[in-house]
């Protein structure tokens, strides 16, 4: 009997791998399958009995330590009665199991024969989710860890700081979780308010998660703008003293965190600092983006700085307060990373070497930070990378004021049109972010992310063209819907 080609490896994988070669038959996966592993993959394969719901004994599925292989490479061999994996580190033996848990839930447990040797084009390929503007419960963020590490994405940028929430606490800060962590829901005429806080219990309970899945967690304390949280808790912190109160409406706020004032740099200090420790990959997100300075205008703390650091303009100010954040995070053993308006006002101070450039407003930031030498992860809200936007531009469809189509995913490519083979090589690669205005609960999240998130997953990993993500879709829906996934259904264009 010939394969349907919908029950190929190629039919069933997003991303596809760099490599396959079809084979006929399948191995069938039933309660009886066994794994044998060398001890470099102890923890893929305690995963492994989990997701295949398999037993560790004997050798149907082998997992082999073989020199030569890449980070996340892998080769894989499927026969009718044997699998057999190949790879050098646990993370290429973790990517080689998720290739097979897409391709068991995608044909009920029959895994094609095939022959698959696999490698990513990025090395950045990472999801971001604001949990400021709404709260998401630690269950959820470990399932989309979890979905996410499934398509081989391997960065989680944890947006925690915002106008509308602050959700870390901080030691001798306790109104950051009495106040700066809820707001009023100004939609109700009763005074009930909204938020939450993620304890540190929690914080290594999502880390450990993640890890376990070699996915980093990138932590965004955000900095000088976006602070109306903070702020009302804390209104010395602010240029007017306040009051301030935690945002029920979304937007840019004029109440930001003034450059002026050394208490406020001592709290950052202090919030860097645990965060550093609290969390263990090696970068801290400092925000940076929509700052206005109108407060900064007028304040006099603010003019005394300008003046004591020869500053000629507010935003070189913003600029000197990235360095300032900057030289914070390097201290604590981290690389900053910064939204694209870090690369503004930088005339006197120069942008921090080690800071890494996230291009949001299109790809002219990143063009501009990779020719400077800086690292850079391509997200452009204008190229498919923001799922808050609709599905497509329609009255119907949940979401923000731009329109994503899944067609503009597939067409995503973190290298900017035009760029030098020099700075080529500093794009990391690239994220889908979901900011969450408008998303008020975990299965509103899933609906916006996916099927986005597994077709910019392809992008960063092997992009295919979009004929071939459409015919995927239906794989794609049965694996997601398996695993729960409240999943857009609708057109891609
Ligand atoms: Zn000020």
């Amino acid at each position: 009997m010939q394969t349907k080609k919908n029950e190929t490896a190629s039919g069933l994988l997003m991303p596809l791998p760099k490599h396959v070669e079809q084979k006929d038959g399948a191995f069938r996966l039933h309660m009886g399958t066994t794994i044998s592993y060398d001890p470099i993959f102890g923890e893929v394969v305690e995963l492994a009995r989990e997701q295949l719901a398999c037993n560790i004994g004997g050798e149907d599925i082998l997992f082999k330590l073989v020199e030569g292989f890449g980070e996340d490479c892998y080769r894989l061999k499927v026969g009718k009665n044997q699998i057999v994996v190949s790879s050098t580190y646990p993370s290429g033996g973790f990517r080689a199991l998720q290739t097979l848990r897409q391709m068991a839930l995608a044909n009920d447990n029959l895994i094609p024969c095939c022959l698959i040797e696999d490698e990513p084009a990025f090395p950045w390929r990472g999801f971001m989710l604001d949990c400021s503007r709404h709260f998401f419960s630690v269950a959820f963020i470990k399932k989309l860890i979890d979905v996410a590490s499934m398509h081989h994405l391997n960065r989680f940028h944890w947006h925690l700081t915002d106008d509308q929430g602050w959700r870390l606490t901080v030691e001798g800060y306790e109104r950051l979780e009495e106040v700066a962590s809820k707001r009023t829901l100004l939609s109700y005429t009763d005074g009930r308010t909204y938020g939450g806080v993620y304890t540190d219990e929690e914080i290594l309970e999502v880390q450990a998660y993640a890890h376990k899945r070699h996915m980093l967690v990138v932590p965004e304390i955000e900095t000088p703008g976006h602070a109306s949280a903070l702020l009302s808790a804390y209104p010395t912190f602010g240029c007017t003293g306040g009051p301030y109160e935690v945002q029920d409406r979304w937007g840019i706020f004029d109440e930001v965190m003034c450059a002026g004032n050394d208490n406020l740099l001592q709290f950052l200090q202090e919030v860097i600092t645990k965060t550093a420790r609290l969390f263990s990959d090696p970068y801290i997100h400092i925000g940076g983006d929509e700052c206005p300075h109108t407060a900064w205008e007028t304040c006099p703390k603010c003019r005394q700085r300008m003046e004591e650091q020869g500053l000629a303009s507010v935003k070189e100010l913003q600029s000197w307060m990235t360095s300032q954040v900057c030289t914070m995070v390097e201290k604590a053993g981290k690389r900053p990373i910064g939204w694209d308006e870090v690369l503004e006002g930088t005339e006197k101070l120069g942008i921090p070497s080690s800071l890494i450039v996230m291009s949001w407003r299109g790809d002219a930031g990143g063009i501009e930070a990779s020719s400077l030498g800086h690292d850079v992860i391509m997200c452009p809200n204008t190229a498919g990378c923001y799922f808050d936007y609709k599905h497509l531009p329609s009255f119907d469809e949940p979401g923000n004021i731009g329109v994503t189509t899944i067609e503009k995913t597939a067409q995503f490519s973190p290298i900017p049109k035009g760029i030098s083979k020099e700075a080529q090589c500093r794009i990391l690669g690239g994220q889908g972010n979901l900011w969450t205005e408008k998303v008020t609960s975990a299965k509103a999240a899933e609906y916006m992310f996916f099927p986005r998130l597994s077709v910019m997953a392809e992008r960063l990993w092997n992009p295919q063209p979009f004929a071939s993500v459409e015919e995927r879709r239906p794989s794609l829906e049965k694996k997601l819907t398996r695993l729960d996934i409240n999943l857009y259904r609708g057109a891609s264009v």
